[in-house]
């Protein structure tokens, strides 16, 4: 049989991206080709996301449409891959009957025989344990093995992802992150370093840790423990590596120790994505998270004292059941005082499984969620717009990810939205078009999004630029 001709379609967030580009390696090792034509492939993967129930309809209805072409063409394998892989098992296949593979976030060395047998009809699945049971350490020991051939996150040559830490111990109350990817797991030290020396080694400038809870990093290697403060200073090390971030950081889980690391490592951008959920004390106890909004804004406090110009981001969940009008004004009142260079805002969706979905009514109506959605994004814009305000005139250093995504941005027309409430984002190229030089894109050091006209040779650099104009959402500027 000839090898197959695969098309991965990702959804969510980086670490589904960073999962993407590890099937990508691991299907390329077996002899498959990857195509990014979907219609030119005989097996579709969906990297998939179980965060919120708009993400997982999304994909039922992505694959719903296949259902034609599966009649047309019988031998189109379809796969689902990721977290709503976990989630729900082969009972998948009663919502979307098209799926013939389904496999969970740590199995997808296992990829290869999957699709070799779905070719052969043999329908099958690989899935992780339920939790507590200890059969992740060996999937991620040949998840480990899989040596991603990046720098590629997305289209952004210079830019990559390595994972810190799988899983979470969490158990924040509405999230099914814990029941998909299992308990926390941090990887060895000698495993990270080696990895970000290789995509040093082959380009990358940027690299960015990833780990659900990833300031919980805890690892031990030689008799010496690491914490994430000891992980990203010997990090910082690796010859060539000009920016080191990590995302994303649980308030109660921020110490002094990880604050210094912004003072004294300067490879360490100025930048902390360190989601709040609410500002109410109530509803951050219903929902598990371990700490006050005071305590929250202290956390700042003391990050920023160390850090000045630190930018700060945050995700939030409004209409969480019993919200209150006043719990959500203490969620805006906290906005004001953080000042967030950006924020994710998520209306509640009840997941199946989890204490909140078990134990509290889902009692704010949707039309009530959807206004102080609406609301929460229009003041956090409103701010966001004030801070980029204060860039105009400024010169600074960018790193340029890429040639724009989205139409030319023009201010009051955002090129890539970061505080909308859906991160996901599709990609097609502009500048490829045109015969002028196309609108690239970067990132100053505390990650806010520049957009400026250049040659496409600067991508994967960093360069100096004039900031013009600001919109809540981009800087806008001239080399
Ligand atoms: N581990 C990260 C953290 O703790 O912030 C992010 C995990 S989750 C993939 C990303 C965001 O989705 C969360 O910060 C939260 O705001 C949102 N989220 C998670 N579960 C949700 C739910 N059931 N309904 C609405 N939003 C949810
Ligand atoms: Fe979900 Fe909370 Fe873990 Fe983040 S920290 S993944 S929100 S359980």
């Amino acid at each position: 049989m000839k090898s197959p001709c695969v098309h991965i379609t990702t959804y969510g967030c980086q670490m589904n991206q960073l999962d993407s580009e590890l099937v990508a390696e691991v299907l390329r090792a077996s002899g498959a080709r990857l195509v990014a034509d979907p219609q030119a492939a005989d097996v579709l993967l969906f990297v998939t996301c179980s965060v919120r129930d708009h993400a997982e309809n999304r994909v039922f209805s992505n694959i719903g449409k296949l259902a034609a072409r599966k009649r047309r063409e019988p031998h189109l394998v379809v796969g689902l891959l990721g977290c709503m892989a976990q989630e729900h098992g082969p009972a998948v296949r009663r919502r979307a009957p098209m799926i013939d593979l389904v496999c969970a976030p740590g199995r997808l060395a296992e990829l290869p025989a999957l699709i070799a047998d779905a070719r052969a009809g043999r329908k099958r699945e690989a899935l992780d344990p339920p939790r507590g049971q200890d059969a992740f350490a060996a999937s991620d020991v040949a998840l480990d093995g899989v040596e991603v051939g990046r720098p590629l996150c997305g289209n952004s040559p210079g830019q990559a992802y390595v994972v810190a830490m799988r899983g979470c111990d969490n158990f924040c109350s509405y999230c099914v992150v814990p029941f998909v990817r299992g308990p926390e797991r941090s990887r060895p030290p000698v495993v990270i370093l080696e990895e970000v020396r290789r995509l040093v080694g082959q380009g990358a400038r940027q690299i960015t840790l990833l780990g659900q809870a990833v300031n919980k990093y805890a690892a031990e290697e030689a008799g010496r423990r690491w914490d994430l403060a000891d992980l990203l200073s010997k990090v910082a090390e690796t010859p060539g590596l000009a920016r080191l971030s990590f995302i994303t950081s649980h308030p109660a889980a921020m110490t002094e120790r990880l604050a210094q690391v912004f003072r004294d490592v300067p490879a360490v951008i100025p930048y902390l994505h360190m989601p709040a959920q609410s500002g109410s004390d109530t509803v951050l106890t219903r929902m598990n998270r371990g700490y006050t909004a005071a305590e929250y804004m202290e956390r700042v406090a003391m990050v920023r004292a160390l850090r000045p110009g630190l930018a700060v981001a945050s995700d939030f969940i409004v209409g969480f059941p019993g919200e209150s009008e006043a719990d959500f004004e203490a969620t805006c009142d906290l906005v004001r005082r953080a000042r967030f260079s950006g924020a994710f805002v998520f209306k509640y969706s009840p997941r199946p499984g989890t204490a909140a979905a078990k134990r509290l009514a889902d009692d704010v109506p949707d039309a009530e969620k959807r206004r102080r959605n609406n609301a929460l994004l229009a003041l956090v814009e409103e701010i966001t717009g004030e801070e980029n305000r204060k860039f105009i005139g400024r010169t600074v250093r960018v790193f340029v990810e890429e040639i724009s995504p989205r139409p030319r941005a023009k201010k009051g027309s955002d090129p890539l939205s970061v505080q909308g409430s859906d991160p996901f984002f599709a990609r097609g190229r502009q500048g490829d078009r045109l015969n002028v030089n196309p609108q690239l894109r970067g990132r100053t050091p505390c990650n806010r999004i520049v957009v400026f006209d250049g040659p496409p040779s600067l991508v994967g650099t960093e360069v100096d630029v004039e900031v013009v104009d600001a919109s809540p959402l981009t800087l806008f500027a001239t080399l």
